[in-house]
This record gives structure tokens, C-alpha cells and sequence, in this order.
């Protein structure tokens, strides 16, 4: 396949990669910006609260009691009211139980920030460990143990829809580790102060390994990503000598420096030493503030294609590979040979296409594993893209592997962008054909002997 390294989206490591670099310089180059804006937002909120409380009040002991305004009433205002101040609260970030706290140190930035307490022994640790707890073994009959893990930030997003696509990327994460004995684990705290936003998943890696070592392989996947091929399977068996597994592409990498060479919204890591000494030589350019400014530039100056903002996780890891290649390169696997990540400007238009001509379970371009809605930030207020043409694009992705669910049941949805569902066949008074027939764990087992 070829690639054009030189056409830079955020973030998307995808030949159709066509659009927009300024919006994506001033996404995530302008925080304060963002700042005024998220002030501004208070400010309606606070606003907004005033004005319910004024018409609940009206409602229960002004007016509208004398002119016998309806109970019902009322009551939705209460509600609004109750649910407004709630929504500020939380949103907020004043916390009263903060003041009782001594105050966090902050990061020195002469000294290199560190993930935790350094650990050398990993390896041997866990083998003792899992000699010694049998039942809780890494791999079972032949498969690798995997964790799934993904999360968002700890508010409600900025708007309710973005919470609703939060729970549908779930939902579809959820079905899909079910069929394929996928642990899964979903996030939604700052477990590093320091390292918020995209950087969240450092910690949160190195966390989950210490604390599953029963865990052989933890494969992180961004909020925004959904699995559209409900069928494939990751090859581990083909990562044995590998311990990081990451979608890209060598070429961009190393003879074009592009900063979307490779993409962090979906990859796995074994849980061994060598991870941990990897996350470790990663996070120094993630605590926010000067740090992460100051990051953003060496990254700017270094990688191909890259707009000026501050570091993020991507493109740190990319300069760490391409800068340190004969130190990590021999265990990180660059895959393209099906999606593991795939950018969705290319593919969402195509899935009629792909209904009509392939089948589930190819993983690739003829039916994606993964689709990935980079640069929509469906949480956040200020993505690359039009919200319409990305809610749009992500309700289709969920309904297209939505539908490779539903199949066994003998549902699909009446179209690619519709909620509604209708039923595909017949019920019967023999039903267990119809698992034998459609339960992809079925089809699965028999495609394996
Ligand atoms: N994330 C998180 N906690 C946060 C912010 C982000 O866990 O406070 C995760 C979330 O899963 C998100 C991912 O970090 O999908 C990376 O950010 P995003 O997808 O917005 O970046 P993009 O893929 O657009 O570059
Ligand atoms: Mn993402």
C-alpha cells in the first residue's frame, strides 16, 4: 500500500491522510484558548444554574403557585435544576475534601520525571509469582492472557453526546472482548496527576502489569476507537519474540520521520521488564505544563509533518524509537498487515462496499479491525473535523460491527446510521442450529481444527 508521509493529520497513520494540518495546529496549539473557552463555558453553566433556580422558585412559591401552574412542572424543573448543579459541580474543579490534603509536589523540571519506583526484577518477580499461583496462569489451553484496557477523563464530557458515544465505544468493546475471552478494563481516573489527558495510559499500563501479572499481553485502545471486525483475531502466536505491538509503518518511520508513522490509539504491550523499562524511558516528556511545552518543540523540530504543539504521547514514542532504534527496535513489532489501528477518513464510506463484496474476520482494508476516530475528540469540544460528519461517521461504525452481534440474535439495523433494528430471519422451534451456525466463537473454534 502505498503512503504519502508528507500529507500530516493528526495523529491518523493512513495513505487517505488528506486533511487538514492548520485546524490540527490550532486544536492542540492553542490551550489557552481552550482555556477562555472552557471559562466561558463556566460561566454559562453558572449562568444557566441561575436562571433555573430563578424559574424553580417562580415556579414553587412566586407566580406560578398563585396562577396554579401544574405540580408537573415543577417537578421537571427540579430535576433540571438538581441535574444542572450536579453537571457543575462535578465539572468544576474545586473539590472539598482537597483542602484537608497537603499540597502535591510539583514536578522538578531539572530532574527526569519518573513513572514510579524503579523496577529491575520484573521478570523473575512474575515467574515466581506465577509458579506460585497456579491458577491464575498467563496462558490457558496455548492462549496468551490479554487485558483490554481503554477510559476517559474523569468529567462528563462537554457535550452529553460525547457521553453517549463513550458508552457505544464500550458497549462495542465490551461485545467484542466477551466473544473473544478478552479480559477488559476501562478507566476513568488520573492515576498521575501529571500525566492527564493522552498521556493517562503510561501510568495506567504500568499500573495494570504490577498488578496482573497473570496478565501476558495488556493492549491498550483509545475511547474513540471501535472494533469493526467482531471476528478477527490479533495473531499473537506471530509476537513471540516481540513485546510491543504497535499499528505503523517502517518506512515512514525511519526514512521519513513522519510523526504519524506509527499510532498509539491501539496497541499491546507483554507484560515483562522490557516494558516497563520502555514506559519508563517514554514518560519523561509527559508532565504537563513546561515540560510538555518544552517537549513539544524538540518533537516539532525532529519529526516530519509534526504542527507545534505541546509533546503528545505518539509522537514521543515515535522520537524515542527512531533516536534509541538499536536499543528497542528488535522487540517492537510495526504491523500493517490488518488494522489493528485504522484512520476512518478512509474507511467509513466504505462499509456498504465492504458488506457487499467481503466478509468479517479479514481485518484489513476489506473489513477493518479497528476504526479509529483520530482528531474527533467526541469528548472535547474542539476536534479537526466538522462534530456532524464524526458523530455521523462513528454512529456508522458502531452500527456496521453492531450488526455482526446482533446477527445472532437474527437482528440488524435497518441502516448503517440508524438506532432502530429489524429482524433478519425467522424464529424457529430449533434454535440451536442458528448458534451453530452464527456464534462467531463457533465458527471460530471450528475454522481452528
Ligand atoms: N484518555 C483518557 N483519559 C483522559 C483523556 C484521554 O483515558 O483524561 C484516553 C481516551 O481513551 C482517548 C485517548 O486517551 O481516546 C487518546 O486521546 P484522543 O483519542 O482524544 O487522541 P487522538 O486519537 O484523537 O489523537
Ligand atoms: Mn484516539
Amino acid at each position: 500500500m502505498g503512503h504519502d508521509g508528507s500529507t500530516a493529520l493528526k495523529r491518523g497513520s493512513s495513505p487517505f491522510s488528506a486533511a487538514a494540518l492548520s485546524t490540527t495546529a490550532r486544536s492542540r496549539a492553542l490551550p489557552r484558548g481552550r482555556q477562555i473557552k472552557k471559562t466561558f463555558n463556566n460561566v454559562k453553566i453558572t449562568l444557566l444554574c441561575g436562571f433555573v433556580t430563578i424559574l424553580v422558585l417562580r415556579g414553587t412559591i412566586g407566580i406560578g403557585s398563585l396562577t396554579g401552574s401544574s405540580s408537573d412542572d415543577a417537578e421537571v424543573r427540579r430535576i433540571a435544576e438538581e441535574t444542572n448543579r450536579i453537571l457543575a459541580e462535578i465539572r468544576s474543579d474545586s473539590d472539598p475534601t482537597d483542602a484537608d490534603e497537603p499540597p502535591e509536589s510539583e514536578t522538578n523540571p531539572n530532574a527526569t520525571y519518573s513513572l514510579g519506583p524503579k523496577i529491575s526484577n520484573w521478570d523473575q518477580e512474575r515467574k515466581l509469582w506465577l509458579g506460585q499461583n497456579p491458577q491464575f496462569p498467563n496462558y490457558i489451553n496455548g492462549k496468551a492472557r490479554v487485558l483490554l484496557v481503554t477510559g476517559s477523563p474523569p468529567k462528563p464530557c462537554d457535550n452529553p453526546i460525547g457521553d453517549h458515544y463513550l458508552l457505544k465505544s464500550i458497549k462495542n468493546k465490551i461485545d467484542y472482548c466477551r466473544i473473544h475471552g478478552i479480559e477488559i478494563v476501562y478507566n476513568l481516573a488520573h492515576l498521575d496527576k501529571e500525566l492527564a489527558g493522552y498521556w493517562a495510559k503510561l501510568p495506567l499500563i504500568r499500573r495494570l502489569m504490577l498488578s496482573h501479572p497473570e496478565v501476558e499481553w495488556i493492549w491498550w485502545m483509545d475511547s474513540d476507537a471501535l472494533f469493526t471486525d467482531m471476528v478477527f483475531e490479533i495473531p499473537l502466536s506471530k509476537y513471540n519474540d516481540y513485546n510491543m505491538v504497535i499499528h505503523g509503518y517502517p518506512d515512514l518511520l525511519f526514512e521519513q520521520k513522519s510523526w504519524i508513522a506509527l499510532n498509539t490509539g491501539s496497541f499491546l504491550f507483554r507484560n515483562c521488564q522490557w516494558s516497563l523499562d520502555l514506559l519508563d524511558a517514554w514518560a519523561p516528556m509527559g508532565p504537563k505544563g513546561p515540560i510538555r511545552e518544552e517537549a513539544g518543540k524538540i518533537l516539532t523540530a525532529n519529526l516530519k509533518g509534526r504542527p507545534a504543539f505541546e509533546a503528545d504521547d505518539q509522537s514521543a514514542l515515535i522520537y524515542l524509537l527512531i533516536s534509541k532504534k538499536d536499543q528497542w527496535m528488535n522487540k517492537v513489532y510495526v504491523e500493517n498487515s490488518y488494522f489493528l489501528h485504522g484512520y476512518w477518513a478512509g474507511l467509513v464510506d466504505r462499509y456498504e462496499e465492504m458488506m457487499e463484496k467481503y466478509h468479517p474476520g479479514l481485518g484489513d482494508e476489506r473489513w477493518p479491525f479497528v476504526t479509529h476516530f483520530v482528531g474527533c475528540k467526541p469528548c472535547g469540544s474542539y476536534g479537526d473535523y466538522a462534530v456532524d460528519r464524526c458523530l455521523k461517521s462513528m454512529e456508522r461504525a458502531f452500527n456496521f460491527a453492531d450488526n455482526q452481534v446482533l446477527n445472532l440474535y437474527g437482528f440488524s439495523h435497518r441502516g448503517l446510521l440508524s438506532p432502530k433494528i429489524r429482524r433478519i430471519r425467522n424464529e424457529t422451534t430449533t434454535p440451536l442450529e442458528f448458534v451453530d451456525q452464527f456464534d462467531i466463537r463457533h465458527s471460530q473454534l471450528k475454522g481452528r481444527h
